[in-house]
């Protein structure tokens, strides 16, 4: 067939809603569908530990789909522009699609990509698969990018009505004579040393299973999630960033399911947390070198501590801080990959106003250990924490992780599920128990400092000293 196409998979994982697949079949073409693993392009934010885990269970679920559909997954490694021209002369392709990423690097790396390919005489295209709208389309009355979410938020849903997905194909063009493709497991994504074990109980990935979660989310849940949406002992999210971030279910494909069930988009909670996603996308795109530099440019002089840093970075990231809300999130998160938000939010003003330690330095835990670690939502949620990013919380708001454990985890069931050495301690003590007189640490089984850690910072008084830093670098212009 001298019609051929090939369809470059990237974090698009997915047949449903795919729009390079869908104009790539528009095209009347044979679709080659590829995924090139580049692992020595030496690009910035590679794939963390974590990431690589979930992309090879939703790459094997893609190679499965395509299967079903009469076509398989050609699986390549190498630089991406080097194989793709391997596959353009092994196949007689002429043109290749993709669906578009938009953190700053890989933008860039795509831009050079197409315009080589083109040199080569190929037609080139690229889809917007990931977002509802591009991160260009969405301006202010001045044209310019928006920095307040609100306002962001107001802007699009008024265009919301015009986004429709498209179903998957219910077939695909047969392969025959292809040469032999790499399988999922050459591509060594997962662990060495098996530490998966949390990640393999707790997730399924791939198409199937994310429109699985989205539809028992969708009628069980989220009439409840407005009020339970923060408390981290109930599932009352729909755990679906790992789904979005890899691109196995569309935001288009979320927002119709919404309408099926007569849910307005335009007031629904959970919508606007979609919303969020887009605003971090968003932000990346219009505020690249936000990945590493404060937004708010006050924040380049920020005090960071320097005493005792790596020490107290390892009490953070093993859960071992001494304060059970912080260490039971850290902990969800060391097993499952994954931590709900509004512990996100306490462990991450923990680090960088408690621990005076770089919001740069705990995005990149994030980034290693998230299943769902996503550069635009990543950045965007750290730099709205430590107070530099945009719309960010006003920077005197410090999370208090135990009046916060006492309104959100009010019998303590998150604490004692991941600190279990804390299981037996009485309610009123669970979110402080350095407060906790001997009798009761001794009738629970606990010695303070060696069963459980003491805590490493005195709250009230770290409180005041980020407090003293913020007004040493806020009237900085
Ligand atoms: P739901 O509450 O069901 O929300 C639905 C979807 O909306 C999510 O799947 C996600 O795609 C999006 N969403 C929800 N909240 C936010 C938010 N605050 N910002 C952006 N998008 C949001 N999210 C990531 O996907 N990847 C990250 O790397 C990431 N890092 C974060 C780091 C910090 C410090 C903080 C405070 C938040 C971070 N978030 C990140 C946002 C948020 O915590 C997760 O998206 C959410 O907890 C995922 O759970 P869920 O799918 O059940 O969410």
């Amino acid at each position: 067939m001298s019609n051929t196409t090939i369809l470059w998979f990237r974090r698009d994982l997915r047949l449903d809603d795919n729009p390079a697949l869908l104009a790539a079949l528009a095209d009347g073409a044979r679709v080659i569908p590829v995924y090139i693993h580049a692992p020595n392009e030496e690009m910035p934010w590679m794939a963390g530990a974590a990431s690589r885990w979930w992309l090879h269970g939703s790459l094997l679920a893609l190679d499965q789909a395509l299967h079903q559909r009469g076509s398989q997954l050609w699986i390549a490694r190498g630089d991406s522009l080097g194989e793709l021209r391997r596959i353009a002369a092994l196949t007689g392709a002429t043109q290749v699609r993709w669906n578009r990423l938009y953190d700053p690097v890989t933008c860039e790396r795509d831009t050079q990509i197409k315009q080589a390919l083109r040199d080569d005489g190929l037609h080139c295209a690229s889809h917007n698969a990931a977002l509802l709208f591009e991160p260009w389309e969405i301006r202010n009355g001045s044209g310019q990018p928006y920095r307040v979410f609100t306002a962001f938020w107001r802007a699009c849903v008024k265009q919301l009505q015009q986004l429709q997905p498209q179903p998957a194909p219910a077939a695909l063009p047969p392969l025959h004579n292809l040469p032999t493709s790499l399988s999922v497991a050459d591509l060594e994504l997962l662990p060495r040393i098996a530490w998966d074990q949390g990640l393999r109980e707790t997730w399924t990935p791939g198409e199937i299973s994310a429109l699985q979660q989205a539809t028992a989310f969708l009628n069980t849940q989220l009439n409840d999630y407005g009020v339970q949406r923060d408390f981290p002992a109930i599932s009352g999210t729909s755990r679906l960033s790992a789904p979005l971030h890899f691109g196995e279910i569309s935001p288009r494909r979320l927002l119709a399911m919404l309408r099926e069930r007569s849910v307005d988009p335009l007031t629904d909670p959970w919508m606007r947390e979609l919303g969020w996603r887009e605003f971090g996308y968003h932000l990346l795109y219009h505020f690249p070198h936000t990945t590493t530099e404060p937004l708010d440019t006050r924040f380049a002089a920020f005090p960071w501590r320097s005493d005792r840093a790596a020490e107290l970075l390892a009490a953070w990231q093993r859960g071992h801080t001494g304060i059970p809300l912080v260490d039971a999130g850290m902990r969800e998160l060391w097993h499952t990959g994954w931590m709900h938000n509004r512990v996100r939010m306490i462990v991450a003003s923990l680090l960088t106003k408690n621990l005076l330690l770089p919001w740069q330095a705990g995005a990149q835990w994030f980034w290693d250990t998230l299943v769902d670690a996503d550069l635009a939502c990543n950045t965007a949620g750290w730099q709205w924490t430590a107070g530099c990013g945009a719309d960010a919380a006003p920077y005197f708001r410090v999370f208090n992780p135990v009046l916060q454990g006492q309104r959100f985890d009010p019998d303590g069931n998150y604490i004692r599920r991941w600190c279990p050495e804390l299981a037996r301690l009485p309610k009123a003590y669970l979110h402080q128990p350095w407060t906790a007189p001997a009798s009761i640490l001794t009738a629970a089984g606990i010695r303070l400092g060696s069963d459980y850690p003491a805590p490493i910072v005195d709250l009230a008084a770290s409180r005041q000293q980020a407090l003293a830093a913020w007004e040493r670098i806020k009237i900085t212009p």
